[in-house]
């Protein structure tokens, strides 16, 4: 059989790569996919953007089903296109991802059904939205309504920092449309995890645990970023705290999409805060697998991923049981010159080395050009080692990434230090 992967990023590598890992599938098209998954001859780019030719592409091809990668093709709809069409598609409709493209649309969604999440309101008058942040004080979040690509939130640590990033979106529109409105929302304190399950519209399937890192600089500083690495699985959602997540928040989610007419299908994401007390909230619901968790979460997983995928689509993924490498899968995503502003393009990647059983590395903004690899994006490679212990896994991306060379090459040197604290 053959399928398309909507995408082109490391996540969509990481999905591609283990779909043509299955001997029933004979090829996998990426659309757009990126220098990796052009390299890879299981693996085929296709350069449509359009979701009608796309979905024209897939008759065409007999394309036995389609998965989405990221939020901009949900939000607009593709789900609904395929499926008009007839066509198999793994990914919510564009109803069921206003869980992600409208925050003021999942804020007031999980008020409605109890869902544990810090406490917001939402302006589109930057006058109220100063007095609300000067009466609850800072620390104080302030998010864009809509999708904002990473840089639609502002944790503010001062007043001053909370009114510059409400005139920022309210008053000068400096993020357009997506600005127009801003959740302004409790700062919550602790250690953050992702949480992500695959949804059949009545059943749902966890997937392993993990944790990313958001921001650019070792021990967490510096700015936010898409995820500079990931690993797999997160010691600190205990087999207690998956139950209490799933009770607490992934199953309301789904019932309560489907009380409100929408049948949520598709990867769900939720973006847990832990605090000290081990009690979690919903920080974000992303309706797609983040980027990079997904990149060690497909590296552990085990058997034939376009199986999950036909069941998710029939709705039958209650019959469906997960295995998983014992092992911790930890990425490192190496970015880009001068990531997360304006990453520079164009600079020549050497060294990456073969795939190994215990290292794997995939590519996301990386193109191939006259047959040679280059940077064309902020995050350029996620490397994934594995190992028995967190410290292995660690050991086995860095030793990959001493291979690996581009001008202006950064990346963290500490991913996995909270998993290793917590066992040392
Ligand atoms: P993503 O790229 O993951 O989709 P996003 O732009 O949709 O992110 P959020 O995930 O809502 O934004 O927030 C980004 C980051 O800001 C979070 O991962 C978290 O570190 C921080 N953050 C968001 N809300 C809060 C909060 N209420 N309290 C503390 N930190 C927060």
């Amino acid at each position: 059989m053959k399928l398309l992967v909507v995408g082109g990023g490391g996540r969509e590598h990481a999905l591609a790569w283990k779909l043509a890992q299955s001997p029933r599938v004979q090829l996998v098209y990426v659309a757009p996919g990126n220098g990796g998954t052009a390299s890879d001859e299981r693996l085929r780019n296709v350069d449509i953007t359009d979701l009608n030719a796309l979905a024209d592409f897939v008759e065409q091809e007999q394309i036995a089903l389609t998965v989405v990668g990221p939020e901009a093709p949900l939000a607009a709809g593709i789900v609904n296109v395929f499926r008009q069409r007839g066509l198999k598609v793994f990914g919510p409709s564009k109803e069921a991802a206003q869980l992600e493209s409208s925050k003021d649309f999942a804020k007031a969604f999980m008020k409605r059904h109890g869902i544990p999440t810090a406490e917001y309101e939402t302006f589109s008058d930057a006058a109220l939205a100063h007095a609300y942040v000067d009466r609850k004080g800072a620390p104080i979040v302030i998010k864009a309504d809509g999708l904002a690509a990473g840089k639609g939130v502002v944790v503010a640590q001062t007043l001053d920092e909370a009114h510059g990033a409400i005139d920022m979106m309210l008053a000068d529109n400096k993020l357009g449309d997506a600005g127009a409105r801003v959740v302004v929302e409790e700062f919550l304190a602790g250690e953050e995890a992702s949480f992500i399950v695959m949804v059949d519209g009545k059943h749902v399937l966890a997937l392993a645990s993990s944790q990313d890192h958001k921001r650019l600089l070792d021990e967490d500083r510096g700015p936010n970023t898409g995820g500079m690495g990931a690993y797999s699985p997160a010691p600190i959602v205990t087999p207690q705290l998956h139950a209490r997540v799933m009770r607490e928040i992934i199953l309301p989610t789904v019932r309560g999409m489907e009380k409100e007419g929408i049948r949520y299908t598709g990867f769900l994401y939720a973006g847990l805060m832990i605090d000290s007390e081990g009690n979690p909230k919903t920080l974000e619901f992303n309706c797609r697998m983040g980027d990079p968790e997904t990149q060690p979460i497909m590296a552990r997983l085990k058997g034939d991923f376009s199986k999950v995928l036909e069941a998710a689509i029939a709705g039958t993924l209650d019959t469906v049981e997960l295995t998983w490498d014992r092992r911790t899968a930890l990425g490192v995503v190496l970015a880009a010159h001068n990531y997360p502003d304006t990453p520079r393009k164009g600079d020549r990647i050497n060294g990456i080395p073969a795939e190994t059983e215990n290292a794997v590395t995939f590519h996301a903004g990386t193109s191939l050009v006259d047959g040679k690899l280059v940077t064309s994006g902020g995050r350029v490679l996620c490397v994934v080692g594995l190992s028995d212990s967190v410290r292995g896994a660690q050991s086995a991306a860095y030793e990959t990434i001493n291979q690996i060379s581009f001008d202006g090459m950064q990346y963290r040197r500490d991913i996995g230090y909270r998993a290793l604290n917590r066992k040392h």
